[in-house]
């Protein structure tokens, strides 16, 4: 078994370390919240008084962070410190540059790197059923791939350092679109006095089916395990659809791609976050469609 390090320990990455001692594996845990680092040690997580600590005497580091600029404050903190040959692993979301910016440190280092994004929410960070998406070298992912198993539905390599985050974006970006999409379409029934069922039933089998419709419909009634069927509660909470549409935005700037309907998504989830619905499910956004019709 492995001695893991493991740095951010908030709603993902404390269920995820569970998972990781469940497994057998040591994990030294540093998170900056106290109350944070308490719920890692009553998982079996050996709390550590910082980050440097967590890594002494790990061959894998886990990260978990907010955002881009944690990440890689983190990495040149603590990548001096790591044994040559150490495994980095950033989990956390964060945009295409920074990820690549990782990696860079941690090889001056003489580290290996994957950055690897999940899909799957708090729910399969504590079922142990995440979808991760990997960048980086062959050699890394191989040392990467049985370390995530115990957190893991699937894990996926993408390609080459920073494709993991690539292919996050990407994905989060067709799920705004799509849920804006589903919620206009509902919407327009309500004012054409179709039914939410009879829409449901039409769509869910023809061509206008889709996850955001099937799986995590926004409206309450046809799929009862979705968000609507709770007042909205997430689930995938509005603000991190609006961050993760944003890394989107960014990374089609920087790179030159045309994504209207990605541009698009961002600026309503950014209206609706303003208008203080960021905690709410993703999928109400229907209720800001509905009420701008109206
Ligand atoms: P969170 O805010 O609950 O946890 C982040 C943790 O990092 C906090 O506990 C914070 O104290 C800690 N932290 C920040 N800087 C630190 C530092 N320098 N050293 C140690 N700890 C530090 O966020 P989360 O929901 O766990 O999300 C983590 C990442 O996962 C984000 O990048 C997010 O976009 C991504 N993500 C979240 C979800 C979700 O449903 N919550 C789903 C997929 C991906």
């Amino acid at each position: 078994m492995t001695t893991i390090a493991f740095i951010g320990l908030g709603n993902m990455g404390n269920p995820m370390a569970a998972n990781l001692v469940k497994a057998g594996h040591t994990v030294q845990g540093f998170d900056l919240m106290p109350e944070n680092l308490s719920i890692a040690r009553d998982n079996g997580v050996e709390a550590t008084a910082g980050a440097a600590d967590a890594v002494n005497g790990a061959a894998v580091v886990i990260t978990m962070l907010p955002a881009g600029k944690h990440v890689l404050e983190v990495y040149e903190d603590i990548a001096p410190l790591a044994a040559k040959g150490t495994l980095f692993i950033d989990c956390s979301t964060v945009d295409v540059d920074s990820a690549r910016e990782a990696h860079t440190i941690a090889s001056a280092n003489g580290l290996l790197s994957i950055d690897a994004p999940v899909s799957g929410g708090t729910a399969g960070a504590a079922a142990g059923t995440l979808t991760f998406m990997a960048g980086g070298s062959r050699e890394a992912f191989a040392l990467a791939e049985p370390v995530l198993q115990p957190m893991a539905g699937k894990v996926v390599h993408c390609g080459e350092a920073g494709a993991g985050q690539a292919a996050k974006i990407c994905n989060n970006m067709i799920l705004g679109v799509s849920m804006i999409a589903v919620g206009e379409a509902f919407v327009l029934a309500e004012k054409l006095g179709l039914s939410h069922q009879a829409l449901y039933d039409v769509a869910s089998t023809s061509s206008g089916q889709c996850w955001s419709l099937t799986s995590y419909c926004p409206v309450p009634g046809p799929v009862p395990t979705s968000p609507a069927n709770r007042d909205y509660r997430p689930g995938f909470a509005a603000a991190l659809m609006l961050k993760d549409l944003t890394l989107a935005q960014e990374a089609a700037s920087s790179s030159g791609a045309f994504t209207p309907l990605g541009e698009a998504a961002a600026e309503l989830y950014e209206r609706f976050n303003e208008n203080g619905h960021g905690a709410e499910d993703f999928s109400a956004i229907i209720r800001y469609i509905r009420a701008s019709a109206a």
